[in-house]
């Protein structure tokens, strides 16, 4: 890439520079010419140029506008750029041709966001390659009873199966972050592990579950407002003890628990 650009914090703005990682990535993503990927943050272009080689369809999402304007002066019917954040941008009416792969190297600070947007959409998409900060990545691959086992970890399982790609160190960017990363691959569930048949329910449910981590059960959805009666029905039904912690619940338990609390919704 010919910008001479230096990297801006407050974008996150760590380029990547470890050709193993970004084979890595690639590989992940299984790419095939037909394939049509969403890039979050092109930067420099360390992944952009290679998915251009390999993909007929390729859209960009970039938020610097010196980095944008680049991209913009090599927009092709291949190549489609939007100037904005990804977080605003609206996904449903920019990627009218699914499926895609959205392949990201994500800045850090909005990695959170970007999860819940592709939870919201991923019926657009067949699969996912990101780059999180190690500490994230842990916490959506996390197993129950777990220090890293917690919202996130339940609501991203439920959705997607989730692999992890290849550990990052610091020195794989430039500049070289303080912690390491990791790449992790997802691939929304065709037939989800557990039904959930209101989702918005569901995550109501597990957020208030893991609200006070050492708090029970009881405790914790007593805070959220459902009434001590309701909680004691709901426990006999399902034989899940409710002075558990929210932490020792699996996927399943959880599933179960939304579907029998959702008549007593406050
Ligand atoms: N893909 C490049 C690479 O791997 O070297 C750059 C990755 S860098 C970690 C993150 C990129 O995302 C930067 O280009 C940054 O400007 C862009 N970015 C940051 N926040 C963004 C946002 N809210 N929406 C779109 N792009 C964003």
């Amino acid at each position: 890439m010919t910008v001479d650009h230096r990297p801006r914090k407050r974008f996150g703005q760590n380029f990547l520079r470890d050709h193993r990682i970004i084979e890595a990535i690639l590989t992940a993503a299984d790419l095939h010419p037909a394939d049509a990927v969403l890039e979050i943050g092109p930067g420099q272009g360390a992944l952009t140029e290679r998915l251009l080689e390999r993909v007929d369809r390729l859209q960009l999402m970039e938020i610097d506008r010196d980095l944008a304007a680049y991209w913009q002066q090599r927009a092709t019917d291949q190549l489609q750029v939007h100037v904005g954040d990804a977080l605003r941008l609206d996904w449903p009416a920019l990627l009218t041709r699914p499926p895609y792969k959205l392949v990201a190297n994500l800045p850090y600070n909005i990695s959170s966001q970007v999860l819940f947007k592709m939870l919201a959409h991923r019926q657009l998409f067949s699969c996912f390659v990101l780059m999180f900060q190690k500490e994230v990545a842990d916490r959506l691959r996390a197993a129950p009873a777990t220090a890293a086992y917690g919202a996130l970890s339940v609501l991203f399982q439920q959705a997607f199966a989730i692999r992890s790609v290849v550990q990052v160190p610091p020195s794989a960017f430039i500049p070289a972050p303080k912690v390491w990363s990791e790449v992790l691959h997802f691939t929304p569930w065709a037939q989800p592990q557990v039904v959930v048949a209101d989702e918005v329910f569901f995550h109501r449910v597990v957020k208030a579950a893991f609200a006070q981590r050492r708090k029970t059960l009881r405790n914790c959805l007593q805070a959220a407002g459902f009434a001590p009666a309701a909680i004691d029905r709901v426990a006999n039904e399902t034989g899940i003890d409710a002075q558990r912690r929210g932490e020792t619940l699996n996927l399943s338990e959880f599933a179960v628990l939304g579907q029998a609390l959702a008549p007593y919704a406050p």
